[in-house]
């Protein structure tokens, strides 16, 4: 058996998501709106690793995953500095 098997839900993440419990609008904001209260939320999310490498696998282009914006995502996709 390989020893990086993932046999967790992968979208497990989603069930301690702090954003669950905060309005679409928060992070989903209008073009120019400010990020800043969602990141600060998703600084203090449990899941915020998962999230974000969720957003990036599955090529989210809008909305703030994981403490960043979607610019910023796309920033660290281009650098192709995932880690
Ligand atoms: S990191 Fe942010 S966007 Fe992701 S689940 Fe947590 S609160 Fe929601």
């Amino acid at each position: 058996m390989p020893i990086n098997t993932v046999t967790e839900d992968p979208l497990a993440w989603q069930e301690s998501a702090l954003c669950a419990q905060a309005g679409p609008e928060f992070f989903f904001p209008a073009p120019g709106s400010s990020t800043r209260e969602a990141k600060q939320l998703c600084g203090a999310c449990e899941g915020r690793m998962a999230c974000l490498e969720y957003a990036l696998t599955h090529d989210e282009r809008f909305g703030v995953w994981g403490g960043l914006s979607e610019k910023e995502r796309e920033r660290l996709r281009r650098s192709g500095s995932r880690g």
